[in-house]
């Protein structure tokens, strides 16, 4: 599957890069989680290594629901990168506290309304350098 960079928060994942590497494991094994800080304990979208509001860099990893509400979404009809098909879904799904961007897919755009059901579901994209599988998260539409 292609590779679409833009909506991917981490480009580099491996432990040496960055000390979120476990964002993509989890992802891989079906969980979507974000970091909680340790010193305040505000989460964050896209996962983060430094808390804005205290400055602490330690954090713990905390489990997001799979089911959440679609706050807005466009449809690409035009413009779309080579071997991805039309038309690309983009959403923001509200998840608890936060809202997150990512791809939205298997779902026909016409059945999309802001306010309805979306799940979690992770997308694989192109492997990594070693030939590893590798996940962004996407929403679906829940039936
Ligand atoms: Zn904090």
């Amino acid at each position: 599957m292609t590779y679409f960079r833009a909506v991917d928060p981490f480009p580099l994942e491996s432990p040496e890069q960055t000390k979120l590497h476990e964002f993509y494991e989890y992802l891989a094994a079906g969980r979507l989680v974000t970091t909680a800080c340790r010193g305040c304990r505000r989460r964050d979208w896209p996962p983060r290594g430094f808390c804005p509001e205290c400055g602490s860099d330690q954090f713990d990893w905390s489990d997001l629901p799979h089911e959440g509400l679609l706050h807005a979404f466009t449809v690409q009809e035009t413009g779309v990168p080579a071997g991805f098909d039309k038309p690309l879904i983009f959403g923001i799904t509200r998840l608890d506290e936060l809202r997150i961007f990512t791809r939205i897919i298997e779902t026909e755009p016409a059945e999309l309304a802001v306010g309805k059901r979306v799940q979690f579901t992770p997308l694989r994209v192109t492997d990594d350098h070693e030939g590893k599988p590798r996940y962004l998260p996407a929403f679906k539409l829940v039936e």
